[in-house]
């Protein structure tokens, strides 16, 4: 008869573990900021953005809006934490065209389990942490977003296909870095306050 293992929560631990000392090797810490979505049912709740949400055409009215920056929920960050990341090598190289328009850069990125991260979130690199290493002093000059195909990493234990929460360590997604004129630059970062690290899955 076979041995039904039971699934290991210590296994998943330590693939998140071994993934950030990886990443304290070979990586960085950045910034995730998550986004209110109107996919996420739980956002629901939220309140439209004032500025661009048009509620009789359900729409937003105001492609590149500074409140919301484009959620179409007000203040459109919901949370904003640092998170362990490894990022690959620059798919397209920053280029300008001939025309000095930027050619946006796509990059894989790998992150910790959580905060779990949607399309359309956005991710900033930073260039110098405080001795505290929570408090970023100075960022990298472009802004990413979070384009499609992100993916759990996972462990499988017990033997059993399972793809809960007790097996995910971490996260691989794409992004692109965004152009100037987009409205997420006009999203402050505190070079002074500590940001916190998201460890765990949601209680
Ligand atoms: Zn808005």
């Amino acid at each position: 008869m076979p041995i039904i293992r039971r699934p290991r929560p210590h296994t998943r631990n330590f693939a998140a573990r071994r993934f950030v000392d990886s990443a304290q090797t070979i990586g960085e810490q950045a910034i995730i900021l998550q986004m209110y979505h109107a996919a996420n049912v739980n956002d629901a709740a939220q309140t439209k953005c004032t500025v661009c949400w048009d509620s009789v055409y359900q729409q937003n009215s105001k492609s590149n809006c500074t409140e919301c920056y484009g959620s179409t929920y007000e203040n459109g960050v919901k949370f904003t934490y640092r998170s362990w990341s490894i990022w690959t090598e620059a798919q397209d190289n920053e280029k300008y065209t001939k025309r000095g328009e930027y050619q946006p850069e796509s990059r894989d990125v790998q992150l910790e389990a959580y905060p779990e991260v949607f399309q359309h979130d956005f991710l900033i690199r930073v260039t110098r942490w405080a001795d505290d290493g929570r408090t970023p002093l100075e960022l990298y000059p472009w802004r990413y977003v979070f384009t499609s195909g992100i993916t759990d990493a996972i462990v499988h234990t017990g033997g059993q296909l399972s793809q809960g929460d007790q097996d995910r360590w971490g996260q691989r997604a794409s992004v692109s870095a965004l152009t100037r004129d987009h409205t997420i630059y006009s999203y402050p970062i505190s070079l002074v306050n500590p940001y916190p690290r998201k460890s765990g899955p949601p209680s």
